[in-house]
């Protein structure tokens, strides 16, 4: 029997939780703690899984791989994957550090969600985006995009395009503050009073967002869907302002319901799967297709 199982335990770092440089040595280090491990998964308050994001305590792991030249390894209670760590004392366990590790290890998969994605939260900066764990929360669900624009960083931010602006001007640093924010945006644009070209990208919160359309087609798309859908057109940015780019749709009634991104793994029952971890698989996946 085949499942896929949607509903993770991803559980935001605080803003304290320091962003982890993770250089080559360190990753292979903490990929080698996924394998191996059943003594200090068992015995830890909290684990780690680098495929899903999701953390729960060692006691909460139930599915091992047997090896056949040492100790077991823990299967991730959340997505089935040998991805589980603890972390080591350089590089305490935190979500920052599961989603490097991630983009790392999975790279075909992270590429995959942000190309397939309808859904993602908000995030400020790339540290924000790393301690959201925002590189497992990418969701696809049923909505349809208007079109796709590419994006740069303003650098004189009020995105007005004049023979004044035309000049290259110094990025001030507080225009740098959101220039590598995404998620969910709301998107104006029009010619202003003077007959400027203005493109307004505000997140979710209401943050005036550096950006501007990447070339004059992409002007032209953003001022034909904004003068269409008003203020029902969003957009959904991806990897920031550097080569970033944003997905258009429109916010309708309809859209309102949408489905979690089904992992891209399939998990087979193992061998070793007793009734509780089979009933304990079945409800996560119930709830999240809301079934219950
Ligand atoms: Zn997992």
């Amino acid at each position: 029997m085949v499942l896929k199982v949607l509903a993770l335990n991803i559980v935001e770092d605080g803003d304290s939780v320091e962003i982890p440089k993770v250089g080559y040595r360190d990753r292979v280090e903490l990929n080698c703690q996924t394998a191996y491990n059943r003594s200090i998964v068992e015995k830890a308050l909290r684990c780690g899984c680098f495929h899903c994001g999701s953390t729960f305590a060692g006691s909460d792991v139930t599915v091992w791989l047997s090896e056949c030249d040492g100790e077991d390894s823990a299967c991730c209670p959340f997505c089935g994957e040998d991805a589980v760590i603890v972390g080591t004392k350089r590089f305490p366990l935190s979500t920052a550090l599961l989603s490097i590790l991630f983009m790392e290890w999975f790279p075909e998969e992270y590429e995959a969600a942000k190309e397939n994605f309808t859904n993602a939260p908000e995030y400020s900066n790339r540290d924000d985006y790393l301690r959201k764990g925002v590189p497992f929360r990418y969701e696809r669900g049923e909505r349809e995009f208007v079109g796709e624009v590419g994006l740069w960083v303003d650098s004189v931010f009020s995105a007005s395009w004049n023979e004044e602006f035309d000049s290259l001007l110094p990025v001030r640093e507080e225009e740098l503050e959101f220039a590598d924010a995404g998620g969910e945006v709301s998107v104006k644009a029009c010619f202003d009073d003077e007959g400027c070209y203005t493109c307004e990208i505000k997140s979710a919160s209401g943050n005036l967002l550096p950006y501007a359309p990447w070339s004059g087609r992409d002007q032209d798309l953003l001022l034909d869907l904004s003068n269409r859908y008003g203020d029902d057109l969003k957009g959904l940015i991806v990897d920031g302002g550097f080569g970033g780019r944003m997905r258009l749709y429109v916010e309708r009634e309809a859209e309102a319901e949408m489905c979690s991104r089904p992992l891209d793994i399939e998990i087979d029952w193992m061998p070793g799967w007793d009734e509780s971890q089979i009933e304990k698989v079945s409800k996560a996946y119930s709830e999240a297709m809301g079934l219950e």
